[in-house]
């Protein structure tokens, strides 16, 4: 089964709560476990910006279900490769709270300093997800 990952950047209308946060890491533990799906998710700005690791039809299958979640919005797929190892394999979903965002970490992979991924290429949203994680990621 191919090995891929999926970047994808989606809009929050109201600011979430560390409840909120909690629900979806606790889910997505659960789930992406019984599934080998692996990555990581970075919120901060009103953005989410998620990596998704694992067999294609699983992710695949994931990311239409996460479509439906009406705690978001605006879903836009950044990138979508095969892959031949995975970059996030210690996190069923790493989570990168918003502190970790700072301005200077964004400007080194966009071309302002605000958190939009919307406006980052797919690469850069991925490479800026590893650079974060280094940093720092917790699992609940
Ligand atoms: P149920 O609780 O039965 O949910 C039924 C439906 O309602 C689902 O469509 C669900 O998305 C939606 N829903 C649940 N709670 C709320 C709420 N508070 N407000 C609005 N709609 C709601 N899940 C994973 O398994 N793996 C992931 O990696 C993952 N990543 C996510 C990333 C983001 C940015 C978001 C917003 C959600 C993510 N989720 C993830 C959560 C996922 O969307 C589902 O809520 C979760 O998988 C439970 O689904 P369910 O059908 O079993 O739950």
């Amino acid at each position: 089964m191919h090995l891929i990952r999926l970047v994808y950047a989606s809009k929050v209308e109201y600011d979430l709560e560390e409840a909120d946060i909690n629900a979806i890491l606790n889910a997505s533990k659960q789930n992406n476990l019984e599934k080998n799906i692996t990555g990581a998710l970075c919120y901060s700005n009103r953005f989410f910006l998620q990596c998704l690791e694992g067999s294609r039809l699983d992710v695949n299958a994931l990311y239409h279900h996460i479509l439906a979640d009406g705690r978001h919005s605006q879903s836009a797929i950044l990138q979508y490769s095969e892959i031949d190892q995975r970059e996030f394999d210690d996190w069923s979903m790493g989570y990168i709270p918003p502190a970790l965002v700072s301005g200077q970490l964004i400007s080194k992979f966009s071309g302002k300093a605000d958190f939009d991924p919307y406006s980052m290429s797919g690469e850069s949203c991925y490479l800026l997800l590893k650079a974060l994680a280094s940093l720092g990621i917790t699992e609940s």
